[in-house]
């Protein structure tokens, strides 16, 4: 366990480590520095004291795991109904060149019931095996029973690293998964890569509301795994003239499951499908009004695309939490984003400014979306959406 401490002799008051902590578990009291019950022992204020004040222990629980007998790059192929997730393709792409890199095999993980058909799509995608598990019980996503398996799996095979979507159920699946196998997982990672010297994963993702990005590493246990948001990473073009091998482990199905799956019902979320569409019209707070959004459904019907939302905007209940875009939100990745009377905040732009054009249209010259807009509309929404709606028509027959 990791242990801080001030060393009151060379403590002179000076408060400087009370502004580095980001937390506020540093006061100071009668000139000498205190370390408070919330301290998250994150270490940063360490170097913020120039008296070598700051005593800071860090945890170097070595593990007792080989990590040297574990091998090979996975990554869980979330399907429905057969067809593979885009995360799951997104992240083949990506495990394809981490996998070249450590120059070791890169694997699929399929559960499911008759989704041999899908295995064929995973290898022309870049894996070079296959793990199926095809069975009844396996036809809807369980939490617990794919776990479970999930887990058998990585005991007999000992990968190094496990990817999985930041979708509803991986975001399930991984802990689950990562606390069973005694292991850490980063959420949400925005970069993944081979550190050349130590061959192991660096884990980069947004932190401290997407002011900076950490870089996260998991040295002393196997696997490493992270999640993935969708649409971050870029998928391979298929080859259906890849070959692999598509391997048929033996698991123990799990039984007398404290779950059922009666019945699978497809809300309007899922309709929305905001992560797969190539043009997504986005509102913001300057909207002005619930009724207003009707607009922006209307652009995006003409162009074909989806209707997305700032946090403001889903705060304020115009639209459901379903379509917000951002931090909290989901991750787009779109050809064309229009940000409508959305001022650019740094939560909104980590949900979509990897889109290949964005187009901004707001009534202040200096709002922040600006500074990434790849064109930009100074001008009344009520006004520009009306003409650009009305020009589109046109234009598109
Ligand atoms: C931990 C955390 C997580 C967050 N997660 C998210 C997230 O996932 N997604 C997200 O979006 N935000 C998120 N936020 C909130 C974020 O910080 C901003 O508050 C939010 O994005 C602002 O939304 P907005 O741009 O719609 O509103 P505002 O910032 O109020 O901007 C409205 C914009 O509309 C313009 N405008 C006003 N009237 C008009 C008009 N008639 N015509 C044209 N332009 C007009 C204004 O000039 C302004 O630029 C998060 C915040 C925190 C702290
Ligand atoms: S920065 Fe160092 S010397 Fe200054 S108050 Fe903090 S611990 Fe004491
Ligand atoms: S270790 Fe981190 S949380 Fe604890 S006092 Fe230092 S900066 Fe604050």
């Amino acid at each position: 366990m990791a242990e801080i401490k001030i060393v009151t002799e060379k403590c002179i008051g000076c408060k400087l480590c009370v502004s580095a902590c980001p937390f506020s578990a540093i006061e100071v009291e009668e000139k000498k520095a205190v370390i408070l019950d919330n301290c998250t022992l994150c270490g940063v204020c360490v170097s913020s004291c120039k008296f070598d004040a700051i005593d800071f222990q860090k945890d170097e629980t070595q593990s007792t795991v080989d990590i040297s007998s574990y091998n090979g790059v996975w990554v869980f192929a979330e399907q429905k109904d057969g067809v593979p997730n885009g995360v799951a393709l997104e992240l083949l792409g990506e495990g394809r060149k981490l996998a070249d890199t450590l120059q070791s095999p890169l694997s699929a993980v399929l559960l499911g019931e008759n989704v041999g058909e899908t295995a064929k799509q995973l290898i022309a995608h870049g894996a070079d095996n296959v793990y199926l598990v095809d069975h009844p019980s396996l036809k809807n996503f369980i939490d617990e029973s794919y776990a479970d398996i999930f887990a058998q799996l990585i005991e007999t095979y000992k990968p190094e690293i496990v990817l999985l979507g930041a979708t509803t159920y991986g975001r399930s699946l991984g802990p689950r998964v990562s606390s069973r196998i005694s292991t850490g997982l980063t959420a949400d990672c925005t970069k993944l890569e081979i550190d050349d010297e130590r061959k192991i994963l660096l884990q980069t993702r947004p932190a401290f509301g997407g002011n900076l990005m950490a870089t996260i590493i998991c040295p002393n246990h196997r696997p490493q795994m992270s999640t993935v948001r969708p649409k971050v990473m870029k998928a391979m073009e298929p080859d259906s003239s890849r070959l692999g091998n598509i391997i048929t482990p033996n698991v123990k199905i799990p039984e007398n499951l404290k779950t059922k799956v009666l019945e699978v019902v497809s809300t309007l979320t899922e309709m929305v499908n905001l992560t797969e569409a190539d043009i997504i019209v986005s509102g913001g707070r300057g909207m002005g009004d619930p009724k207003n959004f009707a607009l922006l459904e209307d652009l995006a019907r003409v162009l074909g695309g989806a209707v997305g939302a700032s946090r403001a905007a889903v705060d304020a209940g115009w639209i459901e939490y379903s379509h917000q875009v951002g931090q909290t939100g989901k991750t787009v990745g779109p050809k064309v984003y229009f940000a409508c009377g959305i001022s650019g905040a740094v939560q909104h732009l980590a949900g979509m400014s990897s889109s290949d054009t964005i187009i901004a249209i707001n009534k202040n010259p200096d709002a922040p979306i600006f500074n990434i807009a790849t064109f930009g509309i100074v001008g009344d929404v009520l006004q520009v959406i009306p003409a650009l709606i009305s020009e589109f028509k046109t234009q598109l027959g």
